[in-house]
């Protein structure tokens, strides 16, 4: 079983997803199917996938306009919640200490978070890949945790770009993150991959060693991109 998530990022419309969920219904498989959708389109009844937000307020109520808490994400019927997406660090500038905190918020509300980690390209071309992999892991996941995390390993330079690291690379990326896993007391907690996923490397990237599924962007938006990786894999 892998797990395979589409982040719609600003994109879609309510009838979108509920078309996306339509098509779902038919496929047969074993993986986990996530949809991570814009707020606006969490209360929508989900059928075999699950829904989840994109991010979250560190906070849990209060003076914080604009903001959305994890127990309103829950209640709005999610299930799951993006932290840490590169664009949120980038554009938010979200720090690993950052998204710890709305890791936490998620987990205190019984949403489960998928906490991005990765390089960019300047830290790449400086050699820092693993560094940079490691600090995020142990930085942007809540210490003595005794619930259900995701990682998504996404490599900044590649999200929407249409490039991906190598076979090689991306292994090595996931032991590392497996290894540091293990090390926190998390083994076992699943690794994504993250990146310019489409239907012909989806089946290629899942059978890498430690990528327990994938964070899906752009081909998740249509049934005719995103369910070629989901049936990619048993
Ligand atoms: C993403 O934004 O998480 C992502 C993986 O995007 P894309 O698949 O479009 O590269």
């Amino acid at each position: 079983m892998k797990i395979i998530a589409g982040n719609w990022k600003m994109n879609g419309t309510r009838e979108k997803l509920k078309d996306m969920i339509t098509a779902l219904q038919n496929v047969d498989t074993e993986n986990k199917m996530i949809l991570c959708v814009p707020y606006t389109m969490l209360s929508i009844e989900s059928g075999k996938a699950s829904l989840g937000a994109q991010d979250v307020s560190t906070h849990d109520h209060g003076a914080y306009t604009g903001e959305v808490s994890a127990q309103m994400i829950a209640e709005a019927g999610a299930k799951y919640v993006i932290v840490g997406h590169s664009e949120r660090r980038q554009y938010h500038n979200e720090t690993n200490d950052i998204v710890r905190q709305k890791a936490e918020a998620a987990l205190s509300a019984g949403l489960t978070p998928i906490v991005c980690v990765g390089e960019t390209m300047d830290e790449k071309q400086a050699g820092k890949t693993m560094e940079i992999i490691e600090s995020g892991v142990r930085e942007s996941i809540p210490n003595d945790i005794d619930k259900a995390v995701i990682v998504a390993y996404e490599p900044r330079w590649a999200i929407g770009a249409g490039l991906t690291p190598t076979t090689e690379e991306i292994a090595e990326a996931h032991k590392l993150i497996a290894d540091t896993l293990t090390s926190m007391g998390l083994a076992g907690t699943p690794v994504l991959y993250g990146a310019s996923v489409k239907g012909s490397n989806a089946s290629e990237i899942m059978s890498i060693p430690n990528v327990d599924g994938v964070l899906v962007g752009g081909a998740s938006l249509k049934p005719d991109d995103f369910i070629p990786i989901i049936t990619s894999v048993k």
